[in-house]
């Protein structure tokens, strides 16, 4: 089936940190995702789980503060502090199958994402876009 963004979409990221915060969410991690995490923070595992990871059924999350839903990585609302060491959800954003559903799924990401569309941006390829995509 032919994908509705075969042509590729434009994307350019601004930095303006607005996917790391606004609304209650999770960012999903594996087990070496925060071992990666609790390297580039030198701290030990159990005490990186202990302050940011949170069980959610059968899987873990990266915490959010309760009155902003702000990542607890997010320094001054736009910075990552953990950058290098940032899971596959945050590297391979806006290229989520929820995002890309439809072009109306695409629209409505954009209220929260001005690097979408954005007059700069380049266009990603269909190539790109699919080694990136996140599904389930
Ligand atoms: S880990 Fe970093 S990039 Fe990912 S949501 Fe948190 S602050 Fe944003
Ligand atoms: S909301 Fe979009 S433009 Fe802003 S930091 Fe996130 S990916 Fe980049």
């Amino acid at each position: 089936m032919v994908k509705w963004y075969s042509k590729g979409l434009k994307f350019q990221c601004t930095g303006c940190g607005k996917c790391c915060t606004g609304s209650p969410g999770y960012v999903w991690v594996t087990p070496e995702e925060v071992e990666e995490i609790a390297k580039a923070l030198k701290i030990t595992l159990e005490e990186c789980v202990r302050l940011y990871v949170r069980k959610v059924g059968d899987r873990y999350s990266l915490r959010e503060r309760p009155k902003n839903y702000d990542c607890v990585f997010l320094k001054d609302k736009k910075y990552c502090q953990i950058y290098n060491a940032r899971p596959q959800q945050c590297r391979r954003y806006p290229w989520w199958e929820e995002n890309l559903e439809s072009p109306e799924s695409w629209a409505e990401e954009k209220k929260r994402c001005e690097g979408i569309d954005h007059p700069d941006a380049p266009t990603i390829s269909l190539k790109v876009i699919e080694e990136n995509l996140i599904t389930g």
